[in-house]
């Protein structure tokens, strides 16, 4: 299912001379960002930093604050650490090619049982997310394949109103990106 940390992917598919995506590598801090993607068809990437890589799911809808509304996540290559900064555009003949914001970010708490590592491995990660937006109980869990559902939990933030539009990092909005 989650193969092991691996950047070369990420790597792979991306020309660095190009586009101005971060070619790190690992970092510290449990943290996660949601980044807004405007490509050929919008999406929200989440991702959570776990052992130094950013694990990484593409959101169509985007993330939900109400219980009811399961997301399907497609868990796409690990990203490099310092990917959750970028805000920017991707040229035009580059993988993803389009604009993209920091849509939210903060720390991570596991609220599982076991670590975060064992919880990917074995199709399910309970955590507390102390974004600016999302806030609160979620759970990450395992349909089939790379297939995901992430879910808001029931807790004081459920039902919360988030700002779909603005970048927490620029207040700009994807459209407004250049
Ligand atoms: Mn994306």
């Amino acid at each position: 299912m989650t193969k092991k940390d691996n950047l070369e992917e990420y790597k792979k598919k991306r020309d660095f001379r190009k586009t101005k995506e971060p070619s790190g590598e690992k970092g510290k801090g449990r943290i996660f960002v949601v980044q807004k993607h405007k490509a050929s068809h919008l999406h929200y990437d989440f991702r959570l930093a776990i052992n130094g890589v950013l694990k990484s799911w593409a959101i169509p809808k985007g993330p939900s604050m109400d219980p009811k509304q399961k997301r399907l996540a497609i868990q796409v290559e690990d990203h490099p650490f310092d990917y959750k900064d970028f805000e920017g555009v991707i040229p035009e003949d580059q993988y993803g090619a389009g604009t993209v914001i920091v849509w939210d970010k903060g720390r991570y708490e596991n609220r599982g049982e076991k670590s975060m590592e064992k919880g990917l491995e074995e199709g399910e990660v309970k955590f507390k997310l102390k974004g600016q937006k999302l806030k609160g109980e979620f759970a990450l869990v395992n349909m089939q394949k790379k297939q995901w559902l992430l879910i808001k939990k029931k807790d004081k933030y459920a039902g919360k109103e988030v700002n779909d539009e603005r970048s927490v990092k620029s207040g700009k909005k994807v459209g407004e990106i250049e």
